[in-house]
């Protein structure tokens, strides 16, 4: 029997705005699409929230059993810089600072992101397909659109038609918004536009002669609209009706809106059953955004090279404070936030690497198989990592009271804790061992770093800057930078 024939995951869909019991289309198997990076620039902290939210989801479906087919693309054309609809093509701008060819920059970033995410410890996805890979099956689908009425062309542009969307279906109906409100607040913009009426978006734009990325198509020479790429790959890989779409908050409008009017216009079928938003991550009380410059950069953190942090910190406490906020909430990044999460962090890990030394008894005074259930029972109420973790941490409460003598544990209760500890922080959460055979050796490098981090301040005393200078540029030279704080010198390994 199937770990999800036993246990009853929930989902909140942001289109129904409830939580509903998940029961895939094929029975034992789930599609998930996931939009992926714009890539012209590094992702930052925020972008990789809304990634590793959607690898806790992609991880906890494969635990409970299910064979996953998680597509998520790499947009590398046709996301213009007003919500995909007009301005620069970031790529191509970027290619021009950096003069560069648009596939160079596309490559740079599409390999900064795979990096970042492997050191996350995130799992790739089955598929990640592109949108310049698929300029055919776009083309086919606005070809489609085109004949059911619902897109006209315009110089050499399709424009999808919402008006005439609209009165055979709902445009709206996830991002709550009325469409007659949206043309009341944008009357005045009319006029400038090619468009029959502003909330139409582009399926195919004419490229301008500077515009080089471009591909024939029957309507001129140009490129996909922004909604079109996910349209087209999600139902070319996991069918017309799917399981699970997820992005972040941000992208509920216009971009799901659109992909939801894009495949009912296609298809006359509702694409996706259940529709997931992942909250931001804020910097200040503000969104990270890489627009605003109101960012912190994955690196940024290892290193502790950011004038917000006051030390490095890995990749797994990073991800273990994400966690203990709900995918569904906002969560604002600080520095004192990270270090709570990374007492808490080590904490869970002494506590879990004690477990096998454990005297056992036999006498239980703690159910271990309830307490197994209550950590089911926190991911299956729509993923609630938080209460999963307050859970790992009653644990610990158990864990320390055996071994102070308060409590007992059986031999087999013994090996269920050690089993559901491991299921969960690593499979499920998808942390890494910070007490591992690795970081033994990374215990040794820090007494060695601290003891010439202690002889460099002993020279500077002395104003002896040729020894101090020697000791930092030769840390430097084999990767080990250090940094002077407020509260004294840190070093991070590149
Ligand atoms: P982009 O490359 O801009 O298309 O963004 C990639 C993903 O990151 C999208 O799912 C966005 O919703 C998400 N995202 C952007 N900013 C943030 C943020 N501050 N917090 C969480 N997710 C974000
Ligand atoms: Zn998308």
């Amino acid at each position: 029997m199937n770990l999800y024939e036993q246990q009853e995951l929930t989902i909140y869909n942001s289109l129904s705005k409830s939580k509903e019991k998940f029961n895939p289309i094929h029975q034992g198997a789930v599609g998930m699409y996931v939009c992926g990076p714009t890539v012209y620039s590094n992702v930052h902290l925020g972008n990789c929230r809304t990634f590793l939210s959607f690898d806790l989801v992609f991880r906890y479906l494969k635990h409970l059993g299910y064979k996953v087919r998680y597509v998520r693309n790499i947009t590398d054309a046709g996301h213009l810089e007003n919500d995909g609809e007009s301005g620069d093509d970031p790529i191509l701008k970027k290619a021009r600072i950096e003069k560069l060819e648009p596939m160079e920059v596309v490559q740079k970033y599409t390999v900064d992101f795979h990096t970042t995410m492997a050191k996350f410890n995130a799992l790739p996805p089955s598929i990640e397909p592109t949108a310049t890979g698929h300029i055919i099956e776009q083309i086919q689908i606005v070809e489609k659109i085109i004949a059911e009425g619902y897109a006209y062309e315009k110089n050499g542009s399709v424009y999808f038609d919402v008006l005439k969307f609209n009165e055979d279906y709902t445009y709206g109906k996830l991002s709550g918004r009325q469409l007659e409100d949206m043309i009341s607040n944008t009357r005045e913009l009319a006029a400038q536009s090619e468009k029959k009426n502003p909330q139409d978006f582009a399926l195919w734009k004419k490229a301008e002669p500077q515009h080089i990325m471009r591909w024939p198509s029957p309507w001129s020479d140009g490129f996909p609209g922004w909604h079109l790429e996910c349209t087209a790959m999600s139902t070319k890989y996991l069918g017309t009706q799917f399981d699970i779409h997820g992005g972040g908050m941000d992208l509920k409008f216009p971009h799901h809106e659109c992909e939801i009017a894009q495949a009912e216009a296609s298809t006359k079928k509702s694409p996706v059953n259940y529709w997931m938003h992942a909250n931001m991550l804020t910097l200040n009380g503000k969104k990270m955004a890489k627009s605003t410059g109101n960012n912190i950069l994955p690196n940024e953190l290892f290193t502790g090279e950011n004038g917000v942090l006051s030390k490095a910190f890995s990749p797994t406490v990073a991800k273990f404070f994400m966690f203990q906020a709900h995918y569904r909430s906002i969560l604002d990044f600080s520095n004192d936030a990270l270090l709570a999460s990374e007492k808490g962090f080590n904490r869970l890990m002494e506590a879990f690497h004690s477990i096998a030394s454990l005297e056992t008894s036999k006498t239980d005074t703690f159910s271990i198989s309830e307490w197994r259930q209550s950590c089911y029972d926190a991911m299956n109420d729509d993923f609630n990592s938080p209460i999963l973790i307050a859970q790992l941490f009653e644990a610990v409460k158990f864990i320390n009271s055996v071994k102070e003598g308060i409590a007992g544990i059986s031999e087999s209760d013994k090996q269920l804790l050690q089993q559901t500890m491991s299921d969960f922080i690593f499979d499920v959460l998808g942390l890494e061992d910070s007490i591992s055979e690795n970081n033994a050796d990374g215990d040794k490098l820090t007494g060695a770093v601290e003891l010439l981090i202690a002889l460099r301040n002993q020279a500077r005393s002395n104003k002896d800057f040729a020894t101090s200078d020697q000791i930092r540029d030769q840390l430097l030279a084999v990767g080990i930078q250090l940094k002077d704080g407020k509260d004294g010198t840190t070093f991070s390994v590149n």
